[in-house]
């Protein structure tokens, strides 16, 4: 047994560590957050990678996002989809339930949010 902080499982598919924060390995994660991933892991039905979960502050002034980012309240993640897939990985993530979804279409991954 792993005695690796926050390597604890969530769901069948993600462990709260896969959400800590780059720099500072501190969390938060919105349930509502997980339900949706959990949700699109099932209808995409392979490995979902988080490149960003949770983003303390000061990672996500230095990673350059939104003042206003939803990874610093726990309600948004990155994963890791290829151009080619993210027209259909799109369809999934509306039907999964994310109210916000957006493609950075050749940097290869995709921002999923709650509202
Ligand atoms: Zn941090
Ligand atoms: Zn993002």
């Amino acid at each position: 047994m792993t005695n690796q902080l926050n390597d604890i499982p969530l769901t069948e598919h993600f462990r709260l560590r896969e959400f800590e924060c780059r720099c500072c390995h501190r969390v938060r994660l919105s349930p509502k957050l997980l339900f949706c991933l959990e949700a699109f892991r099932t209808l995409w039905g392979k490995p979902v990678i988080l490149s960003s979960g949770y983003r303390c502050e000061a990672h996500n002034r230095a990673v350059g996002g939104s003042p206003r980012s939803l990874h610093m309240t726990g309600q948004a993640a990155d994963i890791l989809v290829s151009f080619a897939e993210q027209p259909a990985a799109e369809l999934l993530a509306a039907k999964a339930g994310f109210s916000g979804v957006l493609s950075y279409g050749r940097r290869n991954f995709m921002h999923l949010s709650v509202g």
